[in-house]
């Protein structure tokens, strides 16, 4: 039976002052607008990490490219960059206009962090840092290695015989322990990863096949966050990699900012007062698109506004937001289950240091259904042959949201855009996809395409 009390207030109550809820609680599509979005000097106040934090974060992973190309020779042409392509989607973009019926005005770009090297999903960026981060810790620490050596040099049995006095731990829905485990078993580090229930088999699999520990939860991400938290507690020489809570995972996504810049640019794409860029990231627990966000806000300041994308299932930032309680309120709380296809956004309760800090800078979250998820991944095979999972989907209806609901337009009219639609550029983030086995993403198309119908 649900509660009918979260947080000593009746859920009627809730609704009372928040509306949308009742939406949101009978599952349908919402789309939020945040109330306390700011001019970005407002929303930066109070926020203790700033573009020194992420230019670290920059130089650290260049420190390792030299060792990335090395041990992941896929890299090697990028030098030991892990970065994934932008591309135009304008058939795309057809698709999405005979869906809505409406003229889609601006550019539609798709970042494919779901053809990120190694392993397939934005969780490469803040994974992989986050891993990267410890073992140089570990090794400036020990004074088996110095800044300004050529980090190739940690390609050692030594090296990985040192490292695997130590241990990682990590909970994850799977992606996240993808990432951490390819690195640190890389590395030569121990490592464990506590999986959810939603993890696809073939993500603990894979795992298993590179020595990865994984164990294994009937119960969701939070559960399995918790359990791997409590394990590592109990070994000094264990280092936890915490999903809910890390400004290093926070800091590696963050990254992502000054690259795609460069891309822009290559592209001739602006980004200025006249050329608003909106941005619409899938959101699981928010490290990942809170990171990205983070670091295009540093960038563009006002001129780019971020949207959140979530499961209808799954809401958890966008109820987290709008009430302002953040981790305080789980989905679950609310009578809405965490049960969806979108195994990388099935989290019920919301990063709070997440939601803290971009309290004043997200523009709003919207939620997608599953059933619209699958559409969305068949007709983005069919008219762009890129094939994603069905959480990289979630950011694709962002601009058909801004453009053509109610709350859209009135956000575009209350920042004075009205008159700049046919400037805006629209990034969807896709946020995985590429290492989906084919069996699978063939069923993927299947359950999509018969939806269609
Ligand atoms: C993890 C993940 C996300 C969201 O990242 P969070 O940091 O959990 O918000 C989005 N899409 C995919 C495919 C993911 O694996």
């Amino acid at each position: 039976m649900i509660n009918s009390m979260v947080l000593n207030k009746e859920i009627s109550n809730w609704i009372e002052e928040y509306p949308l809820l009742k939406n949101i609680i009978a599952l349908e599509e919402s789309l939020w607008i945040n109330p306390k979005y700011s001019k970005f000097n407002v929303g930066m106040e109070n926020i203790s990490l700033s573009m020194t934090d992420v230019k670290d974060a920059e130089e650290r992973l260049n420190r390792f490219a030299p060792y990335i190309a090395k041990v992941f020779p896929e890299t090697q042409i990028d030098n030991g960059i892990i970065e994934s392509p932008i591309v135009r989607i304008d058939n795309m973009k057809v698709e999405l206009e005979k869906i809505c019926n409406e003229n889609l005005p601006g550019n539609l770009l798709l970042k494919c962090d779901s053809h990120l090297k190694v392993s397939g999903s934005i969780k490469a960026r803040g994974g992989f840092y986050e891993v990267l981060k410890h073992a140089e810790d570990l090794a400036l620490e020990h004074n088996i290695l110095n800044i300004n050596e050529d980090y190739k040099k940690l390609d050692s049995d030594e090296i990985r015989q040192f490292f695997s006095k130590y241990s990682v731990v990590v909970g994850s829905t799977g992606n996240l322990g993808l990432s951490i485990g390819i690195m640190s078993a890389k590395l030569g580090f121990k490592v464990t990863v506590h999986m959810s229930a939603d993890a696809r088999q073939w993500k603990k699999d894979l795992l298993r096949s590179k020595g990865v520990e994984v164990i294994e939860y009937e119960s969701d991400y939070s559960k399995a966050v918790e359990e791997g938290r409590k394990q590592s507690k109990a070994d000094s020489n264990s280092y936890f990699v915490d999903d809910e809570n890390s400004k290093n995972l926070f800091l590696g996504y963050s990254v992502a900012a000054s690259r795609l810049d460069k891309q822009l640019k290559s592209m001739s794409i602006k980004v200025d007062d006249n050329n608003p860029l909106f941005v619409y990231l899938p959101c699981g627990v928010g490290g990942g698109p809170g990171g990205i966000a983070f670091g295009l806000k540093l960038l563009y300041k006002d001129n780019v506004h971020f949207f959140f994308a979530e499961p209808t299932h799954s809401p958890c930032m966008l109820i987290g937001s709008m009430t302002g309680e953040h981790d305080k309120v789980s989905v679950q709380d609310f009578g809405i289950d965490n049960i969806t296809a979108a195994d990388g956004l099935a989290v019920g309760r919301a990063s709070g240091f997440v939601g803290k800090t971009l309290e004043k800078l997200m523009s709003g979250c919207y939620s997608v259904e599953d059933e619209n998820m699958y559409k969305l991944l068949t007709k983005m095979a069919d008219s762009e042959k890129i094939f994603l999972e069905p959480s990289a989907l979630a950011g694709i209806p962002g601009i058909v949201k801004i453009l053509t609901s109610k709350e859209g337009k009135e956000y575009l009219k209350i920042n004075n855009l009205e008159d700049k639609l046919k400037n805006i550029t629209h990034i969807a983030w896709a946020t995985g996809g590429s290492m989906v086995p084919e069996n699978i993403m063939d069923e993927y198309y299947n359950k999509g395409l018969s939806l269609l119908k």
